[in-house]
């Protein structure tokens, strides 16, 4: 027997994994991952604040919020997150953002276009924006790093696919992206990939389809393989997808 190093649990909730027109009825993107003392989520979408309220997450639980890209089916959801975090969950520690460069700008735009004036009220709790470079990894925290991939994507800033290392334990994401070989060092060997399957063996720009996806699986080698951002069209191939899994909102995956 081995002395075992003392780690948390990782447990990955997805409280949406729609695409952004509402497919088959579920949340835009936001996914959960609860690592015992705080918790972090991997884009927020439009629909996060209802997605968070509906699976009955303490928004003051969420410490630190990753941004794949800046659509807003992907962070969206910020204003309402941030106005909950002022004027109902009376947040009081910082919230930490971190997403592709310029976020900064992209932020305070988003802002004053669902909440005109909101960028100039006082808040309680620090918002701090960290700008992601490509290829170059990002401290969050003691225990949280994240390193971004460019992709292939238009956003109106770099789009990225995330590596994130927390307690241990690699999650990869692909965010929205057609087929793209930084992909493969994102994903390599990692604990759970979260990857898009837009179409299934459809073509559409921008976006990845599941037999692009199957054919290069074999150079990514990840333990587990979790599917999101599905159309209609891919949605009804589901559950018949050898070696992936689909997501479902509410799914939730223990790393351990
Ligand atoms: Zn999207
Ligand atoms: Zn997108």
């Amino acid at each position: 027997m081995t002395a075992s190093k003392k780690t948390s649990l990782v447990r990955v909730k997805f409280l949406g994994c729609g695409d952004a027109f509402g497919s088959g009825g579920r949340f835009n993107t936001c996914f959960l991952v609860d690592r015992g003392e705080s918790s972090f989520l991997i884009d927020c979408g439009a629909s996060a604040m209802i997605s968070i309220r509906h699976f009955g997450v303490d928004p003051n639980c969420i410490s630190a919020i990753l941004l794949s890209h800046l659509h807003a089916d992907h962070f969206g959801g910020l204003p309402s997150f941030i106005l909950d975090a002022q004027l109902v969950s009376r947040r009081t520690h910082p919230l930490l953002v971190a997403g592709p460069k310029g976020l900064n700008a992209r932020f305070l735009a988003l802002m004053e276009a669902h909440f005109p004036g909101s960028t100039n009220v006082e808040r309680k709790f620090p918002v701090e924006l960290i700008e992601i470079e490509p290829d170059v990894a990002a401290r969050i925290s003691t225990e949280l790093q994240v390193k971004g991939f460019a992709v292939v994507h238009p956003s109106g800033t770099p789009s990225l696919a995330l590596r994130i290392e927390c307690e241990g334990k690699t999650i990869a994401y692909t965010g929205d992206t057609e087929w793209v070989d930084t992909l493969l060092a994102a994903g390599r060997n990692a604990d759970l990939l979260i990857a898009e399957a837009y179409t299934y063996e459809r073509k559409v720009r921008f976006h990845l389809n599941y037999a692009a996806l199957r054919e290069k699986l074999p150079l990514m080698n990840p333990k587990r393989v979790v599917l999101t951002h599905m159309s209609l069209d891919m949605l009804g191939h589901v559950p018949d997808l050898p070696g992936c899994e689909a997501a479902t909102d509410g799914l939730e995956i223990v790393l351990d």
